[in-house]
């Protein structure tokens, strides 16, 4: 056994072993310190009293009693039943027990022992709907004298994201165990004086209560702490890759010289919104520096980004400069394409499109074109981040939805030039003082203003009826509209699939053109049908979510959204963006057969409102913990613990003492902030490409 670090591979700690260590390593966890910085996800109280809890922590139902009356119940399937009453002074639960069949062990008479007359149990699952009776199926049981009952209930017990075959129990004692002989090993990172500033708990303290709460008020304590170290880390990492950024000259000289951009502008068929001005003026003052710009342009879909992105990349080739514009998906890359020729086609400015699905000849006549300098705006997906191509003299890089690419593509597609200038464009409705926080290295402009004479998407929750009967109202009057469905092909006749409903539709309504698209389809398919979709040719567009992003088809103002419930907040959001693209009153209706309570929370709050900043706090609150609003795809975050919408008021903290760090120590190498220097650079300095200057 080798000396105890927190570097100790966790196939040391009690009762792991190497099989159970393999399973860990599945997770990503192989030392002690993987281990017990793995939060739990969430916790449940399983105290027999209640207290009014934060959204992180769920009240799990507990009932302690004796059995009084215990009996089987045999079935042909593979599952077993057993049930049970049991009983204490007060009141009476009837326990219900779904087991399966296992040919290598007994579980039957296991149980029986268990739940033998007269032994008192802790049992805890989920009330069952029943008037009658108090029916609990039971997920976990425990004989009340259980060695270390505390760990497993009448406390706060954590949860862990974990797979199937590490139990929740086995998690929690392994954590338990490395809790016990190795915690003393963890070393504080943060500055004493800030400890003391903000009432903050030690690291240790903090890690031992995160997993295992001795009440309320330290868990609640031991989050903060935890929390606020989190966004600590993450800001002096901004400040220093910050600080790394503008410390390049991009040895470029720009002039506006207006032989693209003022026709562009005139044959643009409609004038600049202020808010699209605004962000143009902030894009131009950022490139005509001798900076490079690191720009977040961001608005809620349909606000017209796109326009603002093409006069940067005018302004690029005035100067005689390329720009990369990269899109998540094949279809919208093409749209970008097609939308850029047109407003382009009276221009001397060559635009083209590279996807990994043009053939070789195609790829190398665009790969030499843009070696040459002929072309002038490359729009692609991330086929334009490939080794091949390079370009002779890339000067803007622009990316679409960046919230769907990760931190390695913006890197890659930044590497294509010398000091790109970058900007990067999202739909995510994050307030703006956290996204200027969280996206720390970016400067931000955002569209805060529809273009003029749009109507609001009107959103309903109705039956599969209804929702086609509108639709078909609509296709009548000479509209356009998308069915969306969260599955493709059928897996097991649970959920309605694409391809089978599309199918349906067609037999039972030979009138009306159908089409269907999504994101496996061969390119060709996909090109016909959006094109066909786009010239009213076909009426109903049977879509996967692959629509989500970006297309833009005017006339299209109905929607139908099945399974609802099963899209997130910012994805429905995002699929009705689709919609209300013009001057016509415009139609989303989500469809959900029985969603849960917190599913029809979240469909009726996407009906009630709007607007993406009020869902976005929405989606933290009901969620809990974890993962905001469209954001937790995005790379550079990776938080495990802090929520940026739920712990605002523990990012603003975070922020104060940041600015105060480096304001008296601009470099963070005094004697008591080294630790948390070093820690800063340990956990960003490769992923983010930070130079430690020496
Ligand atoms: P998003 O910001 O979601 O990417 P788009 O750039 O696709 O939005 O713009 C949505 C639609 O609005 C496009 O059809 C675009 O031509 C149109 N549009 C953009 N700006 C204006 C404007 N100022 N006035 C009228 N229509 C506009
Ligand atoms: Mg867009």
């Amino acid at each position: 056994m080798p000396v105890p670090t927190i570097k100790t591979d966790i196939k040391y700690i009690k009762g792991v072993g190497p099989a159970k260590s393999a399973l860990f390593k599945t997770l990503g966890i192989e030392s002690v310190e993987d281990l017990l910085l793995y939060y739990p996800r969430m916790w449940l109280d399983r105290r027999l009293e209640t207290e009014k809890l934060p959204p992180y922590v769920e009240k799990d139902y507990v009932f302690c009693g004796k059995v009084v009356r215990a009996f089987t119940h045999y079935t042909s399937s593979p599952l077993m039943i057993f049930e049970a009453v049991i009983e204490n002074g007060a009141s009476k639960a009837h326990a219900i027990l779904f087991r399966h069949r296992n040919p290598r062990f007994d579980i039957m008479s296991k149980i029986k022992t268990d739940f033998q007359v007269g032994k008192e149990l802790f049992i805890i699952g989920k009330q069952e709907p029943d008037f009658l009776e108090n029916k609990i199926r039971v997920e976990e049981y425990y004989p009340v004298n259980y060695p270390q009952i505390k760990r497993h209930v009448n406390s706060l017990i954590p949860v862990y994201s974990s797979t199937e075959k590490l139990s929740q129990k086995f998690f929690r004692e392994t954590v338990f165990n490395a809790i016990s002989s190795h915690i003393n090993l963890f070393e504080e990172i943060l500055p004493k004086k800030l400890l003391i500033k903000r009432a903050l708990p030690t690291r240790n303290e903090a890690i031992a209560n995160i997993h295992f709460p001795k009440n309320l008020k330290f868990l609640i304590k031991a989050r903060e702490r935890l929390v606020y170290e989190e966004f600590l880390l993450m800001l002096c990492a901004w400040e220093f890759k910050k600080r790394q950024i503008s410390s390049s000259d991009k040895n470029r000289r720009y002039e506006i010289k207006r032989h693209l951009l003022t026709p562009f502008k005139e044959n643009l068929g409609f004038s600049f919104t202020n808010a699209q001005k605004k962000a143009i003026n902030e894009i131009f003052s950022n490139i005509l520096s001798p900076k490079p710009m690191s720009r977040l342009l961001q608005g809620d879909v349909g606000c017209g980004k796109t326009v603002v992105a093409l006069s940067a990349a005018l302004l690029a080739a005035e100067n005689g400069f390329q720009t990369a514009f990269m899109a998540p998906t094949e279809i919208l890359a093409r749209q970008h394409f097609e939308t850029f020729s047109k407003l382009l086609s009276h221009l001397p400015v060559k635009v083209a499109l590279l996807t990994s699905s043009l053939s070789r000849k195609e790829k190398d006549l665009i790969q030499a074109e843009t070696a040459s300098g002929e072309i002038d705006i490359l729009i692609g997906t991330h086929a334009i981040i490939e080794k091949e191509i390079v370009f002779k003299s890339l000067s803007l890089a622009i990316i679409d939805e960046q919230h769907k690419f990760g931190v390695r593509q913006r890197a890659a597609l930044r590497q294509k030039g010398e000091n790109t200038d970058m900007l990067i464009m999202t739909a995510t409705p994050i307030p703006r003082t956290l996204a200027l926080s969280l996206y720390g290295d970016l400067e931000l402009s955002s569209i805060d203003e529809m273009p003029p004479g749009r109507k609001p998407v009107k959103t309903w929750l109705v039956s599969q009826e209804e929702a086609f009967s509108k639709l078909k109202e609509e296709i009548l009057r000479g509209g356009q509209g998308y069915v969306v469905y969260p599955v493709i092909e059928e897996t097991n006749g649970e959920i309605k699939s694409l391809k089978k409903e599309f199918e349906k539709f067609k037999m039972n309504f030979p009138l009306i053109k159908a089409g269907m698209i999504y994101g496996t389809m061969k390119t060709e398919e996909k090109n016909i049908t959006m094109s066909k979709f786009l010239n009213s040719e076909i009426k109903v567009l049977f879509a996967s979510s692959v629509i989500e992003v970006g297309i833009d088809v005017k006339n299209a103002s109905t929607m139908i959204i099945q399974n609802a419930e099963r899209f997130g907040m910012a994805s429905l959001h995002q699929l009705r963006g689709r919609i209300g693209r013009s001057e016509k009153a415009s139609n989303c209706f989500l469809v959900s057969e029985n969603p849960s309570k917190e599913a029809l929370e979240r469909l009726n709050a996407v009906c009630r409102t709007n607007n993406g900043f009020e869902l976005s706090e929405k989606d933290a609150y009901l969620r809990g913990s974890g993962e905001l609003m469209g954001v937790k795809q995005h790379g550079e975050l990776e938080l495990s613990i802090a929520n940026p919408v739920l712990d605002k008021n523990i990012l603003f903290l975070a922020i104060q003492d940041r600015d105060e760090l480096f304001a008296t120590d601009p470099d963070l190498r005094s004697r008591e902030n080294t630790i948390l220097r070093n820690k800063v650079i340990e956990m960003y300095g490769s992923k983010w490409n930070l130079i430690d200057a020496g």
